[in-house]
C-alpha cells in the first residue's frame, strides 16, 4: 500500500455569542483537516489544532508531504520518526515557539489520518484495532464559559438545560478571570443551580499565581469539586512573576498537598518530555493530553500507557470525535469532554458525517471502520477553505 495523495482544508465557524474561556475568548469553532488517500483507495482522516490554520496546512503540504507521498502508511511509527527528526527531534530546529506548534500539530493531523488508514486497512475501528471493545464512555458538557453580558443566573440556566436534554451528570465551568472572588462566586452559583448530586470541575486556564489557586482550593472545597483544571501556566503569572523558582509543574505539585481538590493537566503539555514530566511530579490526578494538538495516536498511547503506571486517569482535552475511540481503549480511559455544540462547535456535527452523540450522559463510540467518521464534502466546499483539496 502507498500514500498517493494528501490533501489540507480548514474552516473556521464564528461562535455566537463569543465563548470566553478565563484567558480567551473564542470567537470561531475552527478545525483543520488532513485527509490522506492510498492507491488502494483507503482514506483517512485526521485533524490538527493549536497553530495558525494556514500554517498548518503550509506545513503538511510542503514539508511533511515530501516525506510521506510513495511510503506505505501502515508504517505509522517509521513515518512518525521521519517527521519528528525532520525538525521537532533536532537542536536547534524549529528555533521558535509558533514553528514548533505548527510542527508538533501538523504532525498530530498526518498521524491521526494513519491511524485511520491502519484501522481500515482491516476493517477495524481504530478502537478495535487497539484492542479496545467500542463502548459508550462517560462524559460531561463543558459549558459555564464567560459570556459577554450574561449573568450568573443566566450562566446557570443555559447550563442546566444543555445538561438536561442530554442528561449529563458531569460539568465543567470556567473560573480564573477575574480573580479569586470572581472564581467562588461562579463555583457558588453554578453548585446551588445544579444540586449535590452532579460532578463539578472547574477549568482556570491557567490562570492563576501561586497564592490565588491556594485561596481558590481552600475557598472551594466545601462545594465539592471533581478537579481544578490547570491552575498555572508555562509562564508565571501575578505574584510568581520575577519568582526564579517558578515551575508549573512544582508548583501542580506543591498545591496538590495542600487541597483535597484533585488537580488535571495536560492540554498544554507537549511533546513526551513535557508529559512525563507532569506525570512523574505526582501533581496529576486527571490527564488532558489532546490527540490533535501535539504528536498524534503515536503519542498519546504513550502518554496513556506512562499515566496508566502512575496511577492518573485519562480525560482528554476536547475533540471528542477523535478522542471516544482512544478513551474507550485504553484501561486508564475515564471521561469525555462533550460540548453544547451549537453555541460553542457549530461546525462539527455537520463537518464529519458519523460524529458522535451523547445520550444519557454517556458517549456513543462510533462503529468505525477507522474513526467511523468521513468529511463532508459539500459543507467543507461551502464554508470551508481548501488550502489543497480535492
Ligand atoms: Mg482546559
Amino acid at each position: 500500500m502507498k500514500i498517493v495523495k494528501i490533501e489540507t482544508a480548514w474552516i473556521s465557524i464564528p461562535c455566537n455569542p463569543p465563548q470566553g474561556v478565563s484567558s480567551m475568548t473564542i470567537q470561531a469553532s475552527t478545525d483543520t483537516i488532513c485527509r490522506i488517500t492510498t492507491d488502494e483507495g483507503i482514506v483517512g482522516i485526521g485533524e490538527g489544532r493549536g497553530a495558525a490554520q494556514p500554517e498548518i496546512c503550509r506545513t503538511i503540504m510542503e514539508e511533511y508531504s515530501p516525506l510521506l507521498l510513495g511510503e506505505n502508511p501502515l508504517y505509522s511509527q517509521e513515518l512518525w520518526n521521519r517527521m519528528y527528526s525532520y525538525k521537532l527531534g533536532v537542536p536547534g530546529r524549529p528555533p521558535e515557539w509558533k514553528d514548533l506548534r505548527r510542527y508538533q500539530v501538523a504532525l498530530a493531523a498526518v498521524d491521526l489520518a494513519l491511524w485511520d488508514i491502519r484501522a481500515r486497512a482491516q476493517n477495524l475501528s481504530v478502537c478495535e484495532l487497539l484492542g479496545g471493545k467500542p463502548k459508550a464512555m462517560p462524559a460531561y458538557l463543558s459549558k459555564a464559559f464567560y459570556v459577554d453580558g450574561q449573568s450568573h443566573e443566566e450562566m446557570c440556566d443555559e447550563a442546566l438545560t444543555e445538561m438536561k436534554r442530554d442528561g449529563f451528570t458531569h460539568m465543567k465551568m470556567r473560573v480564573g478571570r477575574y480573580g479569586f472572588r470572581d472564581a467562588i462566586e461562579r463555583i457558588e452559583a453554578v453548585r446551588k443551580a445544579i444540586g449535590p448530586d452532579i460532578k463539578l470541575a472547574v477549568d482556570v486556564n491557567e490562570m492563576f499565581d501561586y497564592e490565588t489557586a491556594l485561596q481558590t482550593c481552600r475557598a472551594a472545597e466545601p462545594y465539592d469539586l471533581m478537579w481544578m483544571e490547570e491552575p498555572f501556566h508555562r509562564y508565571p503569572r501575578g505574584n510568581d512573576i520575577g519568582n526564579p523558582n517558578y515551575d508549573r509543574d512544582n508548583f501542580s505539585g506543591i498545591l496538590s498537598r495542600q487541597t483535597s481538590i484533585p488537580l488535571s493537566a495536560g492540554e498544554h503539555h507537549y511533546g513526551y518530555a513535557e508529559c512525563f514530566r507532569l506525570i512523574t511530579r505526582g501533581c496529576i490526578r486527571y490527564m488532558q493530553y489532546d490527540v490533535t494538538k501535539d504528536g498524534g495516536v503515536t503519542a498519546w498511547l504513550k502518554v496513556s500507557a506512562a499515566c496508566e503506571q502512575a496511577g492518573i486517569l485519562m480525560a482528554p482535552h476536547h475533540v471528542p470525535h477523535f478522542h471516544i475511540m482512544l478513551n474507550a481503549a485504553v484501561p486508564n480511559g475515564f471521561i469525555m469532554e462533550c460540548y453544547d455544540n451549537k453555541r460553542q462547535h457549530p461546525a462539527w456535527p455537520h463537518l464529519f458525517d458519523g460524529f458522535p452523540t451523547v445520550k444519557n450522559g454517556m458517549m456513543d463510540c462510533p462503529k468505525g471502520p477507522g474513526w467511523g467518521m468521513s468529511v463532508n464534502e459539500d459543507f467543507l466546499r461551502k464554508h470551508g477553505h481548501l488550502y489543497a483539496w480535492g
